[in-house]
């Protein structure tokens, strides 16, 4: 899979960087290179009628000021929790599915950045490992970022396994909706790394994930890297419910399955689509067609629009009674969702977020 770059922009601290030498080696000689002192100019939004799909295709390599773990920017009291931790490596996406939340949350800064200080981060992954000896962490690069998308210009991944490879306490999660897996395959990640897809019917991959490989695609690359030697988990988030939902949703499910049997997989995430008002409004500003963008929703006590409660139960429970007939009780999670729905779709209370992050990162 190869993105449009419109144009390559590398901040002066950076220049020199392993980062801005790869972009600019794979990418230099079809894309215009220029060298700003600030990348903050930079990054700001652009005089476009789209100003956000503008973005998508200015690549900005620049140093990170901030730090690059955080805990999930999903979690909240509000909700039963997975413990998730979040390294930010990259904002924005060369992909563009139409109910992708960035389209909110970077519209100030719609560039598509890629920190060349990246290997901090691996400062502050030890560290957390010293504040909390004994325990497990599931960390994932693909909340501000698809991981893989830009992988086979970057390399990063081989950074990263390289690193976490030696790590027993911590699980690397590179999710993504792309078949992007070919530096994956060219290193042995010693059980410390899953990767994850995030799987939606063939009717919503067609009308809102513009440029993303398709679930088939999808499902083939999980079965290569299982075989590579990696974990691998599935994401079913965000469930749409359209009139066939539940039909084409256990059609995909069916699908996963005959390609990968239950006992591999590692877990099982399910969130409803959900967005604020703004971001509903934006979504729909970009995308007036796509008929995933219309449905019936409630406003949240998190200010958030989802389907009807009682939909969404139904759709989760459908899923997980076909994973439960599978065989193998495979780890699984809702994301924001209150513990009254995690007890109406799994049967139990939802476990602490420290007690559900170690199970999920050891598997
Ligand atoms: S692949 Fe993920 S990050 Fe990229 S546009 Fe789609 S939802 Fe957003």
């Amino acid at each position: 899979m190869t993105f449009e770059i419109d144009a390559l922009v590398i901040e002066d601290a950076s220049r020199g960087s392993a980062l801005a030498e790869r972009l600019a080696g794979a990418l230099g000689a079809s894309v215009p290179v220029s060298f700003v002192s600030d990348a903050r100019e930079a990054v700001r939004p652009m005089a476009a009628p789209d100003s956000l799909g503008a973005g998508k295709r200015r690549l900005v390599v620049m140093k990170r000021r901030t730090p690059f773990l955080m805990a999930c920017p999903a979690a909240s009291a509000k909700f039963a929790c997975c413990g998730y931790l979040v390294l930010i490596l990259a904002s924005n996406c060369p992909m563009d599915c139409s109910y992708c939340f960035l389209q909110e949350y970077v519209a100030d800064n719609p560039a598509f950045q890629i920190y060349s200080n990246f290997s901090e981060s691996f400062g502050e992954l030890d560290q957390l490992a010293r504040s909390a000896p004994g325990r497990h962490f599931r960390v994932g690069t693909g909340e501000l970022a698809d991981s893989l998308a830009m992988d086979s210009v970057t390399g990063l991944s081989g950074d990263l396994i390289e690193f976490v490879r030696t790590r027993q306490h911590l699980t690397l999660e590179f999710k993504t909706k792309t078949d992007e897996i070919g530096n994956l395959l060219k290193i042995d990640p010693r059980g410390r790394a899953i990767v994850s897809w995030t799987l939606s019917p063939d009717a919503v991959w067609k009308s809102s994930e513009h440029r993303t490989a398709s679930p088939s695609a999808r499902i083939a690359a999980a079965r290569a890297v299982l075989d590579g030697g990696y974990r691998v988990g599935f994401h079913f988030d965000p469930m749409i419910a359209y009139p066939d939902a539940q039909r084409d949703y256990l059609r995909l499910v069916e699908q996963l399955l005959s390609a990968i049997p239950a006992g591999r997989i590692s877990f099982l995430s399910m969130g409803a689509l959900r967005m604020t008002p703004g971001l509903r409004r934006a979504a729909r500003r970009r995308f007036p067609n796509d008929p995933m963008l219309v449905g019936e929703e409630v406003l949240g006590p998190d200010g958030r629009l989802r389907a009807f409660g009682a939909l969404r139960v139904r759709l989760y429970r459908a899923l997980q009674e076909r994973f439960e007939r599978a065989g193998t009780r495979i780890p699984a999670y809702l994301c924001m969702e209150s513990s009254v729905v995690h007890q109406r779709v799994f049967g139990v209370a939802p476990a602490s977020a420290a007690i559900l992050g170690e199970r999920l990162a050891l598997g």
